[in-house]
């Protein structure tokens, strides 16, 4: 029969299975049953609206059989089966996220091999420990059943072979023992009884095993009371048996009580049913008895998933029904806001075979999600409390999807995030919340202060910041693109509203240097005006301000807006059209700023370009670019 190729992409993974030297190649077992147990879903799920399938769940099991005389291991299931088509679709090439993942890390991180039992790397595992792998499978509704047989990369056979009930076997003609690595350890009951406890003992269908036990001899009833020649009851006798034994408890996890998982078993369930090799931040069991009855495990992620912030990204929670998963992402179950959020919900309260249009409008799935966001958000309050390393990590890969969530849908969630925000406070040099913002302000500070720009480096240089770090006013630096929006959304906090260092009045001044501040201004009314004029089509408006302290200069944009807003806009949208007009701001007190005062009814060709040299260094300071750079060395050299 001829042999098939595998595709490439599967013949490199198998090549590494074949290959492999990975210590955990027990992880091989996991993942074949797992997908027993998929398959047994598909058909108890069918079962569930066709009643011509005629099983229930108790009907369903997944055995394994050990052969110590010809090494061979079987992994057997009563699911749904394939089909010729479906074997060699489903056999023959790497379809699953999990191994595609696998293989991704793979070629990012130089073929680490020690990382291949942190993914669910599929069936192609079984080739760790078996020189041949053959599966027979009879799909249901078929009549004909197909055996699917490969030795590895050279390819595949599928032939038509006897098999009388609905399902699939697969067998493992296991490896050779080496010196280092004794295959048959998988022929062994305790230790096949073992991995599964390890991992697979949530499986929701029974795995079962001939296991051979040990019992004391029945003696016969006139035996009973004999004693040995020396006065003493006989010894018991001992007789071996086997018994169909369960291995795994069948309980999902989230349907356990807190206290009988342990923190490693959470982890582990997450690891696995996620496909993340990383611990996961939090783990949230969730039990409500009430209006709806359901359970439910969530977790918060250490990392933000590579496609995270991309459309690719599928958000949403597992959702069974009775044990049945009914939906592998089901939307509904948490906000955008939360969309990091992964986990299983699991209530009897829904119809298995509800239709995803219905789910939609589900009142009992939008109480359930009303209430998982509670316990999301106070999960996330608690770790900020007591765990704040973990809570800026957490940050860190998703801070942003929360300040996306206060800014959008016109910030109609900034309550419900507003606590969970963290920023960068200039004055501790370490991400603050708000509540600790307002909280450490002097007295009379009144508003709360932030800039926003490319890096705190810069923003560190910014003349406002300087003044109201005299003060020993903080101030919150902002430096990723969505920040700035987030206190224009908030508007305030615990009653104090935001300023913007760049935009906003800081409201610095007594009463009485807002009236000096007024004579100051009269008495630069015309060589104010002889400056915009020298600026013509530059700025919009020249004025002179206290809040400078020691710099000569400073630019800042009318009407609300900031530079760096209008930066995010033009990076969003090159086209944009307009530019946002600038004030400049002088120091009147600065000895530069008064030489200027001085020239302007002297030399006033001179004073001109001065204001121009200033203009300039005010573009500088406000990370603008340089208009024309050349004219600007030009002025410089004929100023020298
Ligand atoms: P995954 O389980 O993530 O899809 P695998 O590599 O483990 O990836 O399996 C590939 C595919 O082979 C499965 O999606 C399924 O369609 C099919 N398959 C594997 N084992 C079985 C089985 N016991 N019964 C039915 N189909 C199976
Ligand atoms: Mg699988």
């Amino acid at each position: 029969m001829a042999k098939k190729q595998f595709k490439a992409e599967s013949k490199r993974l198998l090549d590494l299975m074949i290959n492999s030297i990975y210590t955990h190649q027990e992880i091989f077992l996991r993942e074949l049953i797992s997908n027993a147990s998929d398959a047994i879903d598909k058909l108890a799920y069918l079962a569930l609206t066709d009643q011509n399938v005629g099983m229930s769940r108790e009907d369903f099991f997944i055995d394994l059989r050990a052969d110590k005389k010809l090494g061979l291991l079987t992994v057997s299931d009563n699911g749904i089966g394939m089909s010729k088509e479906e074997m060699e679709q489903n056999l023959g090439t790497i379809a699953r996220s999990g191994s595609l993942q696998f293989k991704q890390a793979l070629d990012k991180e130089n073929a680490d091999v020690d990382i291949i039992g942190q993914f669910g790397v599929g069936f192609y595992s079984a080739f760790m420990v078996a020189d041949t792998v053959t599966v027979l499978s009879k799909k249901y509704g078929e009549e004909e059943a197909w055996m699917w047989q490969s030795s590895g990369a050279d390819g595949y056979t599928i032939s038509p072979c006897e098999k009388t009930t609905v399902g699939t076997e697969v067998i493992l003609k296991l490896k050779a023992d080496t010196e280092d690595e004794k295959y048959s350890r998988f022929l062994e009951q305790y230790e096949l009884q073992n991995l599964v406890k390890k991992y697979s003992d949530y499986i929701r269908y029974p795995i079962r095993m001939e296991m051979e036990k040990h019992r004391r001899k029945e003696l016969p009833e006139d035996e009973k009371d004999e004693k040995d020649e020396d006065g003493e009851e006989k010894a018991p006798e001992w007789e071996t048996y086997t018994e169909l034994s369960t291995l795994n408890s069948m309980i999902p996890v989230w349907q356990k009580s807190k206290k009988d998982v342990t923190d490693e078993e959470y982890d582990g369930f997450y690891k696995d049913k996620f496909y993340d090799f990383e611990k996961p931040l939090a783990h949230i069991p969730v039990s409500v008895e009430g209006a709806v009855t359901y359970k439910a495990l969530l977790y918060i992620p250490a990392k933000a998933p590579y496609d995270f912030y991309t459309k690719d990204y599928k958000k949403g929670l597992q959702l069974y029904s009775s044990g049945v998963m009914i939906m592998e992402h089901c939307e509904d179950l948490v906000p955008d806001h939360f969309r990091f959020v992964r986990g299983v919900v699991d209530t009897a309260d829904l119809s298995l075979n509800i239709s995803r249009e219905m789910l939609q409008h589900n009142r009992q799935l939008s109480i359930i999600s009303t209430n998982l966001e509670k316990k999301i958000k106070q999960e996330l309050l608690n770790m900020q409390k007591d765990r704040r390393e973990d809570y800026e990590k957490f940050f860190a890969a998703f801070g942003r999807q929360l300040k996306y969530g206060v800014v959008s849908d016109y910030g109609m969630h900034k309550d419900a995030l507003q606590d969970l925000l963290l920023f960068w406070s200039a004055k501790e040099q370490k991400l603050v919340t708000l509540k600790e913002y307002v909280e450490a302000m002097p007295e009379e500070q009144k508003h709360i202060y932030f800039a926003a720009g490319e890096s705190n480096a810069r923003l560190a240089q910014l003349p406002q910041y300087q003044r109201l770090q005299e003060k020993g006013f903080d101030v919150l630096f902002m430096t990723e693109d969505v920040d700035e929006f987030v206190p224009r959304t908030l508007m305030n906090y615990m009653e104090k509203d935001f300023r913007n260092l760049a935009t906003d009045d800081l409201d610095l001044s007594t009463e009485e240097e807002k009236k000096a501040a007024e004579a100051v201004a009269e008495d630069w009314k015309e060589d104010l005006d002889f400056i915009k004029t020298a600026l013509e089509g530059k700025i919009s408006k020249a004025e002179v301000s206290a809040d400078l302290g020691s710099h000569p200069v400073c630019l800042v944009p009318e009407g609300g807006m900031s530079f760096e807003m209008e930066k995010y806009f033009k990076r969003m949208d090159p086209e944009m059209s307009g530019r946002l007009q600038k004030i400049l701001r002088l120091n009147p007190d600065h000895p530069a700023i008064q030489k200027l005062k001085a020239l302007i009814p002297s030399d006033p060709e001179k004073a001109k370009q001065y204001a121009q040299v200033l203009y300039v260094q005010g573009l500088i300071l406000a990370d603008l670019p340089i208009e024309d750079p050349q004219a600007y060395t030009e002025l410089i050299c004929g100023l020298l």
